[in-house]
């Protein structure tokens, strides 16, 4: 007989300081609105994205969590406390109607400018470009993207929707 090991957990990992894809904090939220689940953000992405009127409303920026959904118009949720597009210095371009659609906000990727790339040559070099300025010169989604983290798989979901909005009539 075997036994079966459980799966050691990985919470001893501590996050490296200098890869920007995993400093966010742990542990997901239900959005007050659009009941979806949200991951949490550091207060330093608040810090560096929301105005200056908001940030002055509020006694912290920890523990705010980011909802992703594209018809939610919550940015970031805190108990009761609810950011919108409002309180952005940033357009949020995975949300709805947001021009420019920003999906990389390190290197500057819009669904804007990936659509036209497809359009004029059937593919887009977004991810590969993206990919090698992450080595050089690095990225810093942490501050700069309103999720707080990585953009690759926003911009991988934009290409392919952006691909299908093409293909069909
Ligand atoms: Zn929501």
């Amino acid at each position: 007989m075997f036994s079966i090991k459980p799966k050691d957990h990985p919470e001893s990992c501590t996050a490296d300081a200098h890869h920007c894809c995993s400093t966010q904090p742990k542990g997901k939220m239900e959005c007050p609105v659009c009941h979806k689940k949200a991951k949490g953000v550091l207060a330093k992405t608040l810090k560096h994205l929301l105005t200056d009127k908001a940030k002055a409303t509020l006694s912290s920026l920890d523990g705010f969590y980011y909802c992703k959904t594209p018809f939610c118009e919550v940015v970031y949720f805190r108990d009761e406390t609810v950011l919108t597009q409002k309180e952005m210095s940033v357009i949020v371009g995975l949300k709805e109607g947001a021009v420019p659609a920003t999906v990389c906000y390190c290197f500057n990727w819009t669904k804007e400018k990936i659509r036209e790339e497809l359009q004029a040559n059937g593919k887009t070099k977004a991810l590969e470009d993206i990919k090698a300025k992450m080595e050089d010169p690095g990225c810093s989604c942490e501050i700069l993207n309103p999720s707080g983290g990585c953009c690759l798989g926003d911009v991988g979901k934009a290409i392919k929707e952006i691909e299908k909005e093409l293909l069909s009539p």
